[in-house]
């Protein structure tokens, strides 16, 4: 018998007459003859709502008692899903990460996956009972709870799929797919009946929230087949799938943006070897992610300014730590900037053709915005700009390539 795992995001359990139409999902997928495995998010809000009150007692909480409280979103819903279920005349329990036992490692409040006990579980799908899992959540070596990092839920019905053998993972959402940029933002954006791995990867890392990043690693590790589609309406939604499965190429596929960045800029930094490292180890040792980074040499080609970008989140912390070293590091004046957001434009197709960079940058040029840093990669192009541009920006650069809806 087929198994299958359904995952239903915060909007899709967000009150009981959701958890009840989410229910029907789970209950044709049953009635079609397959073992079902359930995992929930917490109700939308909730864990926004709980992560604002951890802030509100300490901004330098311990992290182990910050995810003991916001993975309790998950316990309610799991546990309203199985009772819902149980009404509708199905076998079903919930399961906590702890219980089955969904082992991470101790980083708290971002843990990775390390493995999952499918016994238990295969036992009870296999007598017939739909199991519901807590999305979001785990345990760790020292039986504490951990959390998966926002967004999480996505990674545990992957990694549940994996570990489960099932032949596909379905992420109902309030999106009836993914879409060739935020079509909240974008209202011509056009939904991808397929989209490989490896560009929703990128559209993942680079900002569309859709998916977990690390819940697409995983598919991709493990082939996993992944559905993203509606909770609220019946059609298909979009497959990521191989390379392979993909007849028609995009040269640029998608376009995704973020608001999670913030700029720092080092003015007047001594140009000579060794810089570098000394500025972005002591950002490293303090586990601060630096994404871009531009370099300007300074026209007596005697000092540099050095812009990059940080998470917004580690910007303070980042900030105090290179102020104190201000004396030994030697710049003139440290100018952090928060008002930025990151816009990138993916497509595999970029790796056979040229000029993708350029239609980018001429569609900003046209529309008078500025481009503050740049960084590539193969199947990539991201640009900062400054944060009211966004909606133009994206709109303009969907038009420029192709991508709006007929
Ligand atoms: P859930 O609570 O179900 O996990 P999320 O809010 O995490 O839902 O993810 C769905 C949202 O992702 C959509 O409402 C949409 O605004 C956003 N999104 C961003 N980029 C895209 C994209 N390219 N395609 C579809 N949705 C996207
Ligand atoms: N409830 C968690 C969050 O809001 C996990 C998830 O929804 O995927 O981040
Ligand atoms: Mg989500």
């Amino acid at each position: 018998m087929a198994r299958l795992v359904l995952k239903f995001g915060g909007t899709s359990v967000a009150n009981i007459e959701r958890i009840r139409n989410a229910a029907v999902h789970v209950k044709r997928a049953v009635e079609a003859g397959h073992e079902v495995a359930v995992v929930v998010s917490a109700m939308s809000g909730v864990t926004n709502q709980l992560v604002a009150w951890v802030n509100e007692i300490s901004k330098f909480y311990d992290p182990r008692e910050y995810d003991a409280v916001v993975a309790t979103g998950e316990q309610v819903t799991s546990g309203l899903m199985a009772l819902t279920l149980q009404e509708m005349g199905l076998k079903a329990r919930s399961w906590q990460g702890w219980q089955i036992p969904l082992r991470t490692d101790a980083t708290h409040s971002k843990a990775r996956i390390e493995g999952i006990d499918t016994d238990v579980l295969s036992a009870a799908l296999a007598a017939g009972e739909v199991a519901v899992v807590a999305g979001f959540q785990g345990v760790a070596e020292d039986a504490r709870v951990t959390t998966l990092g926002r967004g999480g839920s996505d990674t545990s019905a992957v990694a549940l799929a994996a570990a489960l053998k099932a032949v596909r993972c379905d992420i109902y959402t309030d999106v009836d797919g993914v879409y060739t940029c935020d079509p909240r933002i974008v209202p011509k954006a056009r939904k991808l009946d397929k989209i490989t791995y490896e560009e929703m990867l990128e559209m993942a890392s680079l900002g569309a929230k859709v998916l977990q990043t690390r819940s697409v690693e995983l598919a991709m590790n493990h082939r996993v087949r992944v559905q993203v589609l509606s909770s609220f309406e019946d059609k298909p939604g979009t497959l990521v799938v191989d390379e392979e499965e993909i007849v028609e190429k995009q040269v640029v596929s998608g376009i995704a943006y973020s608001r999670d960045e913030a700029k720092v800029t080092l003015t007047k930094v001594a140009d000579r070897p060794g810089v570098a490292a000394a500025i972005f180890g002591p950002l490293a040792d303090a586990a601060i992610n630096v994404d871009m980074i531009v370099q300007n040499i300074s026209d007596d080609r005697k000092a540099t300014d050095l812009t990059f970008t940080v998470g917004k989140a580690d910007l303070d912390r980042c900030v105090k730590l290179l102020g104190e070293q201000k004396a030994s590091l030697g710049y003139a004046e440290l100018k952090p900037d928060p008002n930025v957001v990151k816009v990138s434009v993916i497509g595999v197709g970029m790796r056979s053709h040229a000029g993708v960079a350029l239609a980018m940058f001429r569609t900003l040029a046209e529309k008078g915005i500025n481009i503050q840093v740049i960084s590539t990669s193969e199947i990539k192009i991201s640009v900062l700009i400054g944060a009211e541009y966004l909606e133009l920006a994206l709109r303009a650069l969907h038009t420029a390539y192709g991508l709006d809806a007929a």
